[in-house]
């Protein structure tokens, strides 16, 4: 594959994403209009649902944070120029910033002074995973500074175990309010040492909404945390209801045996991802699917 290629589909990802609501995660909204029986919910809910057709219309970017730019990749052992792939979402997303328009919002941590075109020290920054074949698989995350900010780490006590879990990813919902604009989507991740809880708890956003986990152990965790943390009342923007959250993704690693890490990861109603496979023939395979009205 060419690395022209790469660098155009990491730039129609980001576009994508930063404008169209993906079709699990608008499905979700609309669920949670039609269930939601707080008045004040429900027009928020609808406001956040027309805010999507109105973006989708004008091909405006959802959000006026457009966030940070995480690339996710999966790339086969035999896929050619994969050397290339940093250089092409460097490229790509200095397009993007000039072009969706992203807002600029890469700034170096001691001086203040903003790169202009979202690139920077590790930014955008680039997850990779070789994996067999010959493909390339390319998942973009759009992150908003409100969402982000809430982002969880506890340090258990292994004691504590999944009873203690429950508790922190509450806790930490509450914790958050109306800072992450919700309804929100939470990865949450136990386990591994503190980076590695972080990494698949951020990772679990990306999991389809609405789809039961494939083990039978964390689908139910998923359902009883999603449940729980909707009685909190929070309510989208924060203004009361019942939906405070859209849904739960759960993952974990193995533990050091004295170590119980529980991350959480707070996407805002806005969760803003794109996926794309390049085959090694060159040719390309859009993922994620959006919803018509
Ligand atoms: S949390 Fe999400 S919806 Fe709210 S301002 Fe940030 S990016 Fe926008």
């Amino acid at each position: 594959m060419k690395r022209e290629t790469i660098e155009e589909v990491a730039l129609s990802l980001i576009k994508e994403a930063a404008i169209y609501l993906p079709k699990d995660v608008k499905l979700a909204l609309k669920k949670a209009h039609k269930r939601e029986s707080n008045a004040t919910a429900k027009i928020q809910l609808k406001t956040i649902l027309a805010n999507i057709e109105l973006a989708e219309k004008q091909q405006t970017p959802l959000c006026q944070d457009t966030g940070t730019v995480t690339f996710y990749a999966k790339a086969g052992s035999e896929a050619r120029n994969i050397d290339s792939l940093e250089a092409a979402i460097i490229s790509a997303t200095r397009k993007a910033t000039m072009e969706v328009p992203l807002r600029p919002n890469a700034v170096d941590p001691f001086t203040q002074v903003n790169s202009g075109d979202n690139t920077g020290r590790f930014t955008p920054h680039l997850h990779l995973e070789i994996v067999k074949g010959d493909s390339l698989e390319l998942t973009v995350l759009l992150k908003g500074a409100g969402s982000e900010n809430v982002s969880a780490l506890g340090m258990l006590n292994p004691g504590e175990g999944v009873k203690g879990l429950k508790k922190f990813v509450i806790d930490s919902v509450i914790k958050a309010g109306a800072q992450p604009c919700p309804p929100t989507i939470l990865g949450v991740a136990v386990g591994g040492g503190a980076d590695v809880a972080m990494e698949l708890a951020k990772k679990a956003l990306l999991g389809p909404l609405g789809r039961s986990n494939s083990e039978p152990r964390l689908a139910k965790l998923e359902r009883e945390l999603l449940d729980a943390v909707n009685m909190t009342g929070i309510g989208p923007m924060g203004l009361g209801g019942d939906t405070t959250v859209l849904g739960v993704r759960v993952d974990y690693a193995h533990r050091h045996t004295a170590s119980f890490p529980v991350a959480v990861a707070f996407s805002c109603w806005a969760e803003r991802k794109a996926s794309a496979q390049i085959r090694g023939d060159g040719s390309v395979k859009y993922l994620t699917k959006r919803v018509a009205k």
